[in-house]
C-alpha cells in the first residue's frame, strides 16, 4: 500500500486539528472574477456558471452588485430566481439604493462592503471612523429590515487597526450581520501571519461566522485561505481559475484540491467536473489558463523529462500528488529534449506496434535531434500575437473611448 511508503505530515503530525466540521466555499467568480480588467458576463453566461458551480456544490455565491448597470441586475434577479440549491448573494456599498437594488433582485443574502483601514479612510472614503461605523450599522440594520441575511465585508481588513475592526464588526454583528468576512484586498498576508492575526480577531470578536476573501498578489491566496481554514474559518472565498482583479483571487480549484489532497477532507464540490468548470470560465472569462497554473494548467499532468516519465509510468504517485482522472484530466507525455526511453516504448506499446530496446533508441535519439533543432519562430510569434491582443482585445479601444468621449460632447485630443 502507497499509504505505508509516504508521509503526509499534513495529517500526521494534526495540522488540521483546528478545522471546521463544515468549510462552505462561498464563490465570488461572478463578482469579484467578473472585476478581472476587461471581463463581462452576459446574463445567460453568468446563468451557465452560477448553474454549473450549484451542480458541483457549491454552498454560497455572490453573483453580482445589482446596481451596476440594468444588465447587472437583470443577470443577478435571473440567477437568484433559477431556483439553485445555493445561497445568491448580492452585493452592496453601504448606500440604501445598493441594497434596494439587491432586495429587488431577489437575492438570499446582501454582502454589504465598506473600506476599514485607515489609509482607505483617509484617501479614498475621506471618512472618520465613527461615520464609517455609523453607515455601516445602518446599513445592516437596513438590510435586516428588509429582509435580507446579511454578511458584512470589510475592504482592507489585514491592514486595519484590530480594535477599529472587532469594534465594528461587533457593532454590524449587532445590527443583524450573521457573518463577518474578513478581507486580504491586497494580498500582503502570510499564512503564519494569518494564524496570528485570528488568533486576535477571534479574541476581539462576538460569535459569529467567520469568512475569509484573499487576494493573490504576492501568490499567497490559497495559502492564506487554507491557514484560515486550519484556524476555523468556515467561509473560504474563491473564484475559477483565480480571476479577479489584478492578480486575482484564491483559485476555486487549488483550495478544493488542497483541501481534498493534503487535508484529506470532503468539500462536499464534485471534483470530477472541475477541469470542464475551468475550460468554461477560461473560454467564458477570455482569461487563457497559464501553462503551468496548479490543477488546471496546461502542463499540470504533463511530462517530458526522462527520470519524471519513468516514474510516472512505473507509479504515477513518484511525480504527480494526486489523480488527473479525479477531475476529469488525462496525462500527457511530452517528446521533447529531456525524453527518455520509457516513454517512448510506452507510446509503442499502447499502439500495438513491437520494437528493439536499438530502436527505441534510435526513436529517442531522433526527438532529441528534432525537438533541439525546432525553430522559435512561431513560439515568438504566438507570444506576440498573445501580448498583442492583450493590449487591445481587452476592454474597449482607445479609439472607441474617444468616440464615446465625442458623442457626450468632449472631443478627443488633437
Ligand atoms: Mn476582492
Amino acid at each position: 500500500m502507497e499509504e505505508d511508503l509516504v508521509h503526509n505530515y499534513v495529517l500526521e503530525k494534526d495540522i488540521i486539528k483546528g478545522l471546521p466540521d463544515k468549510v462552505v466555499i462561498w464563490e465570488e467568480t461572478l463578482r469579484d472574477g467578473e472585476q478581472t480588467p476587461g471581463v463581462f458576463f452576459t446574463v445567460d453566461e453568468k446563468l451557465k456558471i452560477a448553474k454549473m458551480l450549484d451542480d458541483m456544490g457549491v454552498g454560497i455565491m455572490d453573483v453580482g452588485i445589482p446596481v451596476v448597470s440594468k444588465e447587472e441586475f437583470k443577470a443577478v434577479k435571473a440567477v437568484a430566481n433559477e431556483g439553485l440549491k445555493a445561497t445568491i448573494v448580492g452585493a452592496a456599498r453601504t448606500v440604501k439604493s445598493d441594497i434596494d437594488a439587491c432586495v429587488d433582485a431577489d437575492v438570499d443574502e446582501t454582502s454589504i462592503f465598506i473600506a476599514c483601514s485607515d489609509l482607505h479612510l483617509k484617501y479614498k472614503l475621506q471618512m472618520t471612523r465613527e461615520k464609517v461605523l455609523e453607515i455601516a450599522v445602518e446599513s445592516c440594520e437596513y438590510a435586516r429590515d428588509h429582509g435580507l441575511d446579511v454578511s458584512f465585508v470589510t475592504e482592507d481588513t489585514v491592514r486595519a487597526d484590530l480594535d477599529f475592526v472587532a469594534e465594528l464588526y461587533n457593532a454590524c454583528t449587532e445590527a443583524g450581520a450573521k457573518r463577518a468576512v474578513l478581507c486580504d484586498t491586497v494580498g500582503v498576508m502570510t499564512p503564519s501571519a494569518m494564524r496570528w492575526w485570528l488568533g486576535e480577531i477571534k479574541e476581539r470578536f462576538k460569535p459569529v461566522q467567520l469568512s475569509f476573501h484573499g487576494h493573490n498578489d504576492l501568490g499567497m491566496a490559497v495559502a492564506n485561505s487554507l491557514a484560515a481554514v486550519e484556524c476555523g474559518v468556515e467561509i473560504p472565498h474563491t473564484t475559477v481559475n483565480g480571476i479577479g482583479e489584478r492578480s486575482g483571487n484564491t483559485s476555486f480549484e487549488e483550495l478544493v484540491m488542497g483541501l481534498e489532497v493534503l487535508y484529506d477532507y470532503r468539500t462536499g464540490i464534485d471534483i470530477s467536473k472541475l477541469y470542464e468548470l475551468s475550460t468554461m470560465v477560461e473560454e467564458i472569462s477570455g482569461i487563457p489558463l497559464s501553462i503551468n497554473k496548479p490543477i488546471v494548467g496546461y502542463n499540470a499532468f504533463s511530462h517530458e523529462s526522462g527520470i519524471h516519465a519513468d516514474g510516472v509510468l512505473k507509479k504515477t504517485l513518484t511525480y504527480e500528488p494526486m489523480d488527473c482522472a479525479d477531475i476529469g484530466r488525462t496525462r500527457k507525455f511530452i517528446f521533447g529534449k529531456h525524453t527518455g526511453h520509457a516513454p517512448v516504448a510506452d507510446k509503442l506499446e499502447k499502439a500495438g506496434i513491437s520494437a528493439t530496446p536499438e530502436q527505441v533508441t534510435k526513436i529517442v535519439e531522433g526527438i532529441k535531434e528534432r525537438a533541439e533543432h525546432t525553430e522559435k519562430k512561431e513560439q515568438v510569434e504566438f507570444i506576440k500575437m498573445f501580448r498583442e491582443m492583450e493590449e487591445h482585445r481587452r476592454g474597449i479601444s482607445d479609439k472607441e473611448f474617444w468616440a464615446i468621449a465625442k458623442d457626450a460632447g468632449v472631443n478627443p485630443p488633437k
